[in-house]
């Protein structure tokens, strides 16, 4: 019995991110003219695990119900690989929508794993760190048996951390009797935790400017750059555009935005963050509306904080002649369209944030050999990955006259099929 792709029913995972993963994966696939079988099998995840959990709050008497997720969208590359998010709004959709977009991710930069995604809906902000840590225990415990060094590696994502990540790895390895570093990427270098790891995402982003900047034949020294989000991501892209030359000219996070026109200065405010949780209150630089960062004056934008912020409602007016994406699904279909015929160029995140789950792999592959790198290897290392796998994607993007986003997901989806078709059917 032969289905068209397109009636396949995705019920159990409908969300609007899931819905946005979707269609773009069907728009890439028909422009690819992808065996339907292969695209319909790759429309759905293999594994989802949902579940629901007691939380003691501090007050003793007080037991929420908790709910938590773990996605595996593809297992024919090798175990899966992905983040875990705390917010109060994650969903099995948007879980489902990630661990799709770490598979491309995984595949564009060559990786050996498929992708994943896990969540648990709380908001860490409003939770003592002993919540966070109970939170984060239970749950490890509730998929306990859906992760593993050679199955599933969890890392930090939105609203998780490096101590986040040591308690899954003190979790696990005390149920499994032995200490198991390689059962999440992430951790504190204490724990087998890799040197580089948490300025990975940014540096990897930013380290792909020089060429995107040379191709749209843009001037780096002295270029404006405004950034949405100042956690691990917006933080060391800021940084490493500083170093590059640029000026960071603005910054925004859930507390309020800072702008300076003769640029900020990055440790400065990265100083004052770490002091007080936010930049509000920053006394070094103008306060500004968040909600006027896109529409900004400057060279470069860097989305670094949560999805769906580009949209059709905003995407017009963005000035910035190149997007660097640093969150997952930060432009919706129908903005990217409208950067694209603006002639924006845009670096998609599932190549221009894939910095952090590449040297989660190098973590991976240190915890597995007992044997560590300096961060001067890591580093060049990452920028050598990160640089092949732009250059790959702009000749596919120039030889199929596609964007950088299509080009990517073809790359990836590409380097899927391949391994699919290799493995066949089983039985
Ligand atoms: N959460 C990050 C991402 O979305 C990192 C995943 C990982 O390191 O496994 O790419």
């Amino acid at each position: 019995m032969s289905e068209n792709p397109k009636d396949a029913t995705e019920l159990e995972w409908d969300s609007p991110l899931y819905r946005e993963a979707v269609a773009q994966f069907d728009r890439v696939a028909d422009r690819m003219s992808l065996d339907s079988n292969i695209q319909s099998r790759l429309r759905t995840p293999q594994r989802a695990l949902s579940v629901t959990f007691p939380f003691r709050r501090d007050e003793y008497d007080t037991v929420e119900t908790v709910f938590g997720y773990r996605v595996q969208h593809l297992l024919t590359m090798g175990p899966t690989k992905g983040g875990i998010r705390y917010a109060h709004d994650v969903n099995l959709g948007e879980v489902a929508a990630l661990a799709m977009l770490m598979t491309w991710k995984c595949a564009i930069v060559g990786l050996p794993f498929g992708g994943a995604k896990g969540g648990v809906r709380i908001d860490p902000r409003a939770l003592s760190r002993a919540e966070v840590q109970r939170v984060t225990r239970r749950y490890t415990m509730e998929i306990i048996n859906f992760i593993g060094p050679d199955q599933d590696i969890p890392a930090p994502d939105l609203g998780t951390d490096e101590h986040v990540m040591g308690w899954v790895m003190d979790t696990y390895s005390t149920h499994v009797g032995h200490s198991e570093p390689a059962v999440v990427t992430g951790k504190p270098p204490a724990l087998g935790g890799t040197v580089a790891r948490r300025e990975a995402t940014g540096r990897g982003l930013v380290s792909l400017l020089p060429a995107a900047a040379t191709h749209v034949g843009l001037k780096i020294d002295g270029a404006r750059v405004a950034i949405q989000g100042f956690g691990n991501v917006g933080q060391f892209a800021a940084l490493a555009c500083e170093q590059l030359g640029c000026k960071v000219i603005a910054v925004t996070d859930v507390t309020g935005g800072l702008f300076d026109e003769s640029g900020l200065d990055v440790e400065k405010v990265m100083a004052f963050v770490e002091e007080t949780g936010g930049l509000v209150g920053f006394p070094d630089a103008d306060a500004m509306d968040p909600a006027e960062l896109f529409a900004l004056d400057c060279e470069i934008l860097i989305p670094a904080a949560i999805g769906g912020v580009i949209t059709a409602a905003n995407a017009a007016d963005v000035k910035a002649k190149v997007v660097l994406e640093g969150a997952n699904g930060p432009t919706t279909g129908a903005a990217d369209d409208i950067l694209n015929s603006n002639g924006v160029f845009v670096v998609p995140d599932v190549l221009g944030n894939a910095g952090g789950v590449t040297v989660s792999y190098f973590e991976w592959v240190q915890d597995l050999q007992n044997y560590f790198w300096s961060e001067s290897e890591i580093v060049a290392r990452l920028r050598e990955i990160m640089n092949r796998a732009f250059s790959e994607v702009l000749d596919i993007s120039i030889r199929e006259k596609v964007d950088m986003r299509t080009a990517a997901l073809m790359k990836g989806i590409w380097r899927v099929t391949d391994a699919k078709l290799a493995r066949g059917v089983y039985p």
